[in-house]
């Protein structure tokens, strides 16, 4: 069952074909914008797209909760703890390389440097996070007092919030201004609910999930027989779920290419591109680049002496997902997909790498809240120190795995780190126009560090792997 196969016809055109709806959603975005869309239009444009985003949604939950459940009762708790241990060093590792990465980048393109180019925005009512609030904050949310709260609240609080709010209170010809004045208010909207300054908990819950679910799987691997109708019930549901996916995955590049032609329609004015926000995109884009095809290829192949760059050609469906959808979270069906059927990764180890990765686990992220931070500095003329630089470093880390996998939470995170080193906060403002943009591209990075992660992690528990098969095959012969 777990052997390696070779790359198959029809999975290698499935990977084409989702490639190929990139350029030709620019296309025909391109071939769009100077037709001037209303927002109603772009709506209903769009919507093929929608669709992808609330299909692939519709089935992340149970997959998070049956594969990690599934995941940890499969194996004895002495392999399961070495291969967290090993998952969580290399998330660790490689968010924090992500962190420095970004770090040396913008030091050396300054785009922020001469000052402020743009008028100083309005002040705004965010208030200040203390490190230590969010970092309880996380904690908090591992352990989630309402379980089925924390099965809808991701979704219906920050997703749909945002995206009702910009699409629903404009008028067809806003400018791009306005939009992110929406996007700001209900940015802080949002930040009321994520980051409670004042005992005032609630929250996105992913996380709360993945830690409940991995309790809940260890207790029932280690009930014996008592435990087996538990254990084939979330065996199957993940099964079942995992078929549902066989035949969404049909469909994702229909989507990806309306989520991303819609995208491109309706961005407003390709100018302000240029000057300091044109340097600063720039700049992640460079630091996301220099990780995704440098580091962590490099990490891949030392670790497993295999080809990083074929193994990254089974994932371009998940990575051309991730660049539609912005979303981990919401691609994570198709990154199970793409592992197991293309790649073919023990499902013992993607059942549980996976599920933590998209909650936990942004590189992308990470080097963008360390980039945006240190431009932020720099249009404000604040020369930083080291220990500033470190504390920055340090809470990019915790605010990439504070953030969940949907779309732009990472600019909602960004509050943690702006504090920290006493920033403005309000000068999120500066990058929000660009923010729907690098939001797929560091989206795509964090896909594929978790993906890459699945690849090592199971190089290096091959032995734990390989002695659990041996032993289920002896209690089978015994049986
Ligand atoms: N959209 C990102 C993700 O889902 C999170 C972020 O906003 O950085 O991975």
């Amino acid at each position: 069952e777990h052997q390696k196969g070779g790359s198959h016809p029809e999975r290698g055109s499935r990977s084409l074909t989702a490639f190929s709806a990139v350029p030709l959603a620019v296309l025909v975005g391109l071939v769009l914008r100077p037709r001037d869309l209303s927002l109603r239009e772009i709506k209903y444009f769009t919507f093929p797209g929608e669709l992808l985003m609330r299909m692939l949604q519709m089935l992340v939950l149970p997959l998070i909760v049956s594969s990690l459940v599934t995941g940890m009762s499969s194996l004895d708790s002495k392999a399961s703890g070495r291969m967290g241990m090993r998952t969580v060093v290399y998330y660790m590792l490689t968010t924090i390389i992500a962190v420095f990465t970004g770090i040396a980048v913008v030091m050396l393109l300054k785009p922020g440097e001469g000052g402020r180019e743009s008028p100083a925005s309005s002040s705004s009512s965010i208030q200040s996070v203390q490190a230590v609030d969010a970092f309880l904050d996380l904690i908090r949310n591992m352990f989630p007092p309402n379980l089925v709260e924390a099965c809808f609240k991701q979704y219906k609080t920050l997703y749909s919030r945002r995206m009702t709010q910009s699409n629903v209170t404009l008028p067809g010809n806003e400018s791009e201004a306005n939009i992110s004045g929406v996007l700001l208010t209900s940015v802080l909207q949002t930040l009321e609910e994520t980051v409670p300054t004042a005992g005032s908990s609630s929250g996105v819950n992913a996380l709360g999930l993945v830690v409940f679910s991995m309790c809940f799987g260890l207790v029932i691997g280690n009930m014996k027989d008592k435990g087996r109708v538990l254990r084939d019930f979330f065996d199957c549901l993940n099964e079942a779920i995992l078929r549902l996916v066989a035949v969404i995955i049909w469909y994702t590049p229909v989507g990806i290419l309306f989520l991303i032609a819609g995208k491109i329609v309706e961005m407003k004015d390709l100018a302000q591109m240029g000057g300091q926000l044109g340097m600063y995109t720039l700049s992640v884009i460079l630091g996301l680049l220099l990780h995704g095809l440098i580091v962590l290829p490099l990490i891949y192949f030392a670790v497993t002496r295999k080809n990083p760059f074929m193994f990254m050609g089974g994932l371009l469906q998940a990575l051309m997902t991730a660049l539609g959808t912005s979303s981990s979270s919401a691609t994570l069906p198709i990154t199970f997909r793409c592992l197991e059927e293309n790649n073919m990764v023990d499902k013992r180890v993607t059942r549980f790498v996976l599920p933590v990765g998209a909650t936990v686990n942004m590189d992308g992220t990470a080097l963008y809240e360390a980039v945006a931070a240190i431009f932020i500095a720099q249009v404000n003329q604040v020369a930083l120190n080291f220990g500033q630089i470190l504390t920055i470093s340090i809470t990019a880390t915790a605010a990439s795995i504070g953030a969940a996998g949907i779309p732009q939470a990472g600019l909602v995170t960004m509050v943690i780190v702006l504090t920290s080193v006493g920033l403005p906060t309000e000068d999120i403002s500066l990058i929000i126009a660009v923010d729907w943009f690098l939001d797929r591209l560091r989206t795509t990075a964090n896909v594929l560090g978790d993906s890459l992660g699945a690849g090592i992690v199971e190089h290096l528990s091959r032995r734990e792997l390989q002695t659990h098969d041996t032993e289920i095959c002896r209690s089978v012969v015994v049986e």
